[in-house]
């Protein structure tokens, strides 16, 4: 066995640990971080390319560094194509997008962490933690065929979602959530597509439901002619056949013909409300390990960023003052909730609904609203529909009133959500009684939408 000592280890050299280590090796800390793949290997991960926020990533890993994974910066809006309605709606995004190649990007995080000076120690599988007395204090696993081990004040999780390092640590007399299921996860599936010609829709994230509710289908173009093509669905319903699926629909269309597959990949994604808490003494878990995902959209990446830098710039201050309990990491929790966790709170509401409305009710309404209020209610988590447009939206959506109503419903139950994390307590002592009164809410959003409850 071979032991190793560093004051931070990271699990995960996905963008989120890639993150976390850069923040924490720029402040002089000494870093490592463990990945189970190769070096070839490491960066590539199944994702849609799409990146919202392009413009403002944080400054760790700085943009001139990555710049060059952003294949395609021209895209501007959503294409949300419904044939149940023979409609497709042209929607705007607010924000930068871009369209990157994500392996590229990959080992440009990973080149930008080393840069910064953190170590990167790859084929290194993490099987277990090291916590003898409640705290973590590092990990246990494998390189290659050797055991080792790494031992420091502070283990930061970015191993992605279902992260098995939360299977092993014991997190009970924590305040760490583990409320965590497979229903409140997404499984996704993509595949890099060359076509021949150039694809009209350059400019654009293509989505398309899938035929069951729960679940679309996206083309995301990295450039004219290599197209992301993927699909999803919610894990509350019964599997689909997503290879099965995603050919069925690339046969109906004519861009794609003669179409050559370059890569596969598929994964889970959380699509939750983020971890109530995410830190326990010794412990940090960020990005997908602590459910750092928008859950309408499913863009996780630049929530990965935020949470690793947030993650580490709570370590570093920790670490100086020699104290990693829960309450000292603390600041990490309300430094996520305060970015984007109330956001992404608000928006779990929507996807929540989406599992208990018929799928045709929701295209039709959906086909009938005013797209830039469609646009805010999917990125902001929340809507101020004027009179006149409610009138308007209300004219054109005749038959669709019960979907309304409950849309009306889950709105105003989203909008006392947000508010109710924006008073995300300041310590762990009061942790208990804003998440019995949040959860609370949470019965209230059930009784709305009529879903089954999946926390
Ligand atoms: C199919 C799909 C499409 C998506 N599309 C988009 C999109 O278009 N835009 C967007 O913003 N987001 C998208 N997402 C989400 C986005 O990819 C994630 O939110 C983001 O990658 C999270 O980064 P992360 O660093 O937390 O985890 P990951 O990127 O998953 O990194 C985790 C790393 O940990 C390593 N690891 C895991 N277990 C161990 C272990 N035991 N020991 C050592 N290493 C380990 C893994 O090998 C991996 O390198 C998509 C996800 C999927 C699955």
């Amino acid at each position: 066995m071979t032991t190793h000592e560093y004051d931070v280890v990271v699990v995960g050299a996905g963008t989120s640990g890639c993150y976390a280590a850069a923040t924490a090796a720029s402040a002089g800390l000494d870093v490592v971080v463990l990945e189970r793949k190769d070096e070839q290997e490491a960066g590539h991960i199944a994702c849609g390319d799409a990146l919202k926020g392009a413009d403002e990533f944080p400054e760790a890993i700085p943009k001139s560094k990555i710049d060059a994974a952003f294949t395609n910066t021209d895209v501007d809006h959503g294409r949300f194509e419904i044939p149940q309605e023979d409609v497709v709606l042209e929607i705007p995004v607010p924000g930068e997008l871009a369209v990157i190649d994500r392996w590229e990007y990959g080992r440009r995080i990973i080149q930008g962490a080393k840069d910064a000076g953190a170590e990167f120690h790859y084929d290194t599988v993490v099987q277990d933690v090291l916590q003898p007395n409640g705290q973590v204090e590092g990990v246990r696993g494998k390189r290659k065929d050797e055991a080792v081990e790494y031992r420091a004040p502070v283990t930061i999780d970015g191993a992605g979602s279902l992260s098995v390092l939360q299977d092993y640590a014991d997190l009970d007399d924590a305040t760490f959530d583990t409320n965590v299921r497979y229903s409140q996860f997404c499984s996704a599936y993509r595949e890099i597509v060359r076509v021949e010609e150039e694809v009209p829709w350059k400019d654009a994230l293509v989505f398309k439901p899938t035929k069951r509710a729960a679940g679309y289908l996206w083309y995301f173009p990295r450039t004219g002619t290599e197209i992301n093509a993927g699909l999803g669905f919610q894990m509350t319903e019964q599997p689909m056949q997503l290879v099965e699926d995603l050919k069925a629909d690339l046969r109906t269309r004519p861009e794609f013909r003669n179409a050559v597959v370059e890569d596969k990949l598929g994964a889970a994604l959380p699509t939750r409300r983020p971890y109530d808490s995410a830190v326990a003494p010794g412990f940090m878990a960020v990005g997908d390990a602590a459910g750092h995902v928008n859950p309408t959209t499913g863009g996780g990446i630049a929530g990965a960023a935020y949470a690793g830098k947030y993650a580490a710039e709570a370590a570093i201050e920790a670490i100086g003052e020699g104290d990693v309990s829960e309450g000292a990491l603390w600041e990490y929790n309300e430094r996520v909730m305060d970015h984007f966790g109330a956001r992404y709170a608000g928006l779990d509401v929507y996807n929540i609904l989406s599992t208990a409305v018929d799928v045709d009710d929701l295209m039709g309404l959906l086909a009938s609203l005013p797209t830039t209020k469609l646009s805010e209610a999917l990125y902001a988590g929340t809507t101020d529909v004027g009179l006149w447009l409610k009138l308007k939206t209300a004219f054109r959506s005749l038959g669709y009133w019960d979907v309304i109503y409950t849309f009306y419903k889950a709105k105003r139950e989203a909008d006392r959500l947000i508010d109710h994390y924006a008073d995300y307590p300041a310590r762990p002592d009061d942790f208990a009684d804003w998440q019995t009164h949040r959860d609370d809410i949470m019965d209230r959003v059930y009784v709305a939408t009529g879903a089954e409850p999946k926390y």
